[in-house]
This record gives structure tokens, sequence and C-alpha cells, in this order.
């Protein structure tokens, strides 16, 4: 159990103890009986935003109209929103406005899946309106209420039933499945940096795999760049701990399409960079990486493009753990252990500033790197005059 679990617990029984009542809910409570670990702890209240102001002396509004307050008396930040409901809908999105309630029941009603929208109590009581924790023993998503409506409310719902087959391994209920089949074009409403967010949980899912299968069988695939159906078996082998990876991944298995898969989804630089970096590697490694490969990539990179061509069932000559090794013996980890510059060039030259500057340089880091001359500037000046000055 979580400090978070702790802390909220005693957040709710201030609340309690100034007349209001508060549970906590959704993802905390899933987590919880699944024994998984859990990220952030939501508290739902019957108080209003004002009242909870009140009762805490340290408070930060993050979203007042949401109905959301942030509780910082108790150490660590606890979210906590008055009992909703949403308002209208319209373009198939989540609502801006939202109405306050005083019962939890209809705060419950709102959430997505059954097994996000059970409460538990102070005294330990689940509060299960809709049978999410059989649900959750039979590893079961289902719809919370008519599944063609709740995904007509907001077409996210779609993919968020799609990232938590994914994280927990579960299955997609028939009609809930038959729902976003049918409707599986409105995804094309949302926010394409949500979708972002919802693949970003994705890739780092325990069962990517399952989450891709979805993902094909529910039509969604057909609404989202990547050829899922068609790459459903690449997607095998894939397991990530960070995001990046994933984003990197669907690059290489659509190459063709990168720049449009980079453009639809948003992808950040950093996500961008790492793509194209690892991607580099890869092609490189399929020809054997030289001494500048292991010098110029981060571990990171070159590891990933290992995993890459594993994962592609390319024939791979050495264990992942070489890569570290043979990056560790490198004469120079980086450019500033590098003894030679420019400056130094065209002082022993004598010669002006040029192209032949740089083509040298690289030059004298290559042969550096492949120990064909030792860091070291004595070594490099006479090496520099038997390469560029004798010679011509
Ligand atoms: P995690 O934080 O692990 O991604 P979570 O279940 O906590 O999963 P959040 O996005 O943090 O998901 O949302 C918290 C809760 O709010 C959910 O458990 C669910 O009850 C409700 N919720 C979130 N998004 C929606 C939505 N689009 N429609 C209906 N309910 C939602
Ligand atoms: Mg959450």
């Amino acid at each position: 159990q979580s400090n978070d679990w702790e802390v909220a617990l005693r957040v709710i029984d201030k609340i309690e103890k100034a007349g209001y009542e508060a549970v906590i809910v959704g993802g905390a409570v899933r987590d919880h009986l699944l024994a998984r670990k859990i990220h952030d702890v939501d508290v739902a209240t019957n108080a209003l935003p004002m009242e909870i102001k009140n009762i805490f002396r340290n408070t930060v509004d993050v979203g007042i109209q949401h109905g959301t307050v942030i509780v910082l008396d108790e150490g660590c930040p606890i979210e906590v929103t008055t009992y909703r409901t949403d308002g209208t809908y319209t373009d198939f999105r989540r609502p801006e406005e939202v109405t306050f309630v005083r019962d939890l029941p209809k705060d419950l009603e709102r959430r997505d899946f059954t097994i996000n929208a059970m409460a538990y109590t102070k005294d330990g009581e689940i509060i299960d309106l809709f049978g999410g924790k059989e649900d959750l023993n039979n590893g079961i998503i289902r719809a919370v209420g008519d599944a063609n409506s709740r995904f007509r409310e907001d077409a996210l719902r779609m993919l968020r039933a799609v990232r938590f087959a994914a994280q927990l391994g579960f299955s997609i209920e028939e009609s809930t499945m038959n729902a976003i089949q049918k409707d599986s074009d409105l995804i094309e409403f949302i926010a394409k940096e949500r979708i972002h967010m919802e693949l970003s949980k994705m890739w780092v899912a325990e069962y990517v795999y399952l989450g891709i299968k979805a993902l094909v069988e529910s039509n969604l695939a057909l609404y989202l760049p990547g050829n899922f159906a068609e790459h459903l078996e690449a997607w095998k082998p894939f397991q990530a701990k960070e995001p990046e990876v994933g984003w990197a991944y669907l690059c290489l298995l659509n190459r063709k399409e990168m720049e449009d898969i980079i453009e639809f989804y948003r992808y950040s630089n950093k996500e961008k960079s790492f793509a194209k970096k690892v991607i580099h590697a890869y092609d490189r490694f399929l020809n054997r990486w030289d001494e500048y490969d292991y010098f110029s990539n981060d571990l990171t990179i070159l590891e990933t493009a290992y995993d890459f061509a594993v994962w592609q069932g390319k024939d791979v000559p050495f264990s992942k753990d070489h890569i570290a090794k043979v990056k560790k013996l490198l004469p120079i980890q980086t450019m500033d252990d590098f003894a030679l510059n420019g400056h130094l060039l065209i002082q022993w030259s004598g010669k002006r500033g040029g192209p032949w500057v740089k083509e040298a340089l690289d030059k004298a880091l290559y042969a550096v790197l492949t120990g064909q001359v030792k860091n070291d500037e004595k070594q490099l000046k006479e090496w520099f005059h038997n390469e560029f000055i004798h010679e011509r």
C-alpha cells in the first residue's frame, strides 16, 4: 500500500470530521484491488471546492471549474474532486462544463469502465454499483451503462479501453467491443495530443501486443496511422520502459510514412530525435557498428537499436551487454576528452581555416577511436604532419 493511499485516508477523515462525505475513487481503487502499484490517489467528495478549501490550510486550485482542489496538508498532494456529472457533450469530446452533485452514485455513473467506477470508503468498504469487482476478477473491460452512448459522449474512451487492455492484460467485453467497432471513426474527433498520451501509456504497458490486437479488432487501427494490422506480429516481442521506444518502433515499422506519423501523433522533439537516431543506428547495425558508432551514440540508442534488430528477427552477432563493454573501452568517451581541436590544426598547418579543418578533425578522431594514434597532443601533431602536410 502506497504512502499516498494513507495520506488520502487522512484527508478523507478530515473532510468527514467537517461533516461531509469523501471516498477514494477511480484508478487507485482498481489498482488497490489488483495489488498493483498505485500512481495517484483521487478523492471524491460531496463538499464543494470552496468548502474543501475552508477545511484545509494548504490547497492549490487546479481546476476549480471541474471541481478539483489539490490538498497539500498531509505531506503529499491529493486531488480532491467534488461529485459531479459531466455536462452536455458536443463533437464526441468531453464537455467543458460540469455540474456538481451531492451524491456519489451520480459521480460513479459518469466514469468510463466498471473497473474504474468503484469507490473505497474510510472503513475499507468497496462501493461497487456496476459489478466492477467481478469484472476485475474476470479480467474484463466493460463500459458503464450503454456502451454506444458512452463512446459517443467521449470517443477517447474507446482508446482508453484498448490502453487498459494493454496495461492489465484484460479483454474488452463483447458489447463494449461491438460499440467501439461501430463508432471507431469517431476517434477522428479526438485531439492528437490525447491520442499521444494514451498510446504513450500503451507502449510501456505489460501487454502491448494485446493492446495492438485490440486496436486492430476494434477497427480503431483504421483511423490511426501505423498499419497495425499488417505489423501485428512485429509487435509481439516488443517491450519498453520508456514511451519514446514505442514511438521509435512505430517509425521503424512504417519508414515510408515516418514523417506523417511524427506529424500525426505530435511527437515531441525528443521523441522525434530519439526515433531518428535509433533508426540510424539500426541501419548501421545491420552493416556492423564501428568505433565511431559506439562513440557517437548514447548507450540507450545503441541498446534500443539492438532490441529492434532482435524484434525484427535479425541475426545479432553478440549479446546485448557487449555494447556497454565496447563503449567503455573506447580511448575517449566524449568530444571533451579529445586532445585535438580546430585551432590547434590551423596553428600547426599555418594555413587558413576552411572545410579541410573539419575533415582533418574527423579523420583524427577516427584514428584515435580505432587506436591508430594515441589521444595525446604531441602524437596527434606528428600524425597530422604525416597525414596532411608531408603527403601534399
Ligand atoms: P491511470 O492513472 O493509471 O492512467 P486512471 O484510471 O487513474 O488510470 P485517469 O485518467 O487518471 O485514469 O482518470 C481517473 C478516473 O477518472 C478513471 O479511473 C475514471 O473513473 C475517470 N475517467 C477518466 N477519464 C475518463 C473519461 N474519458 N470518461 C469517463 N471517465 C473517465
Ligand atoms: Mg489516474
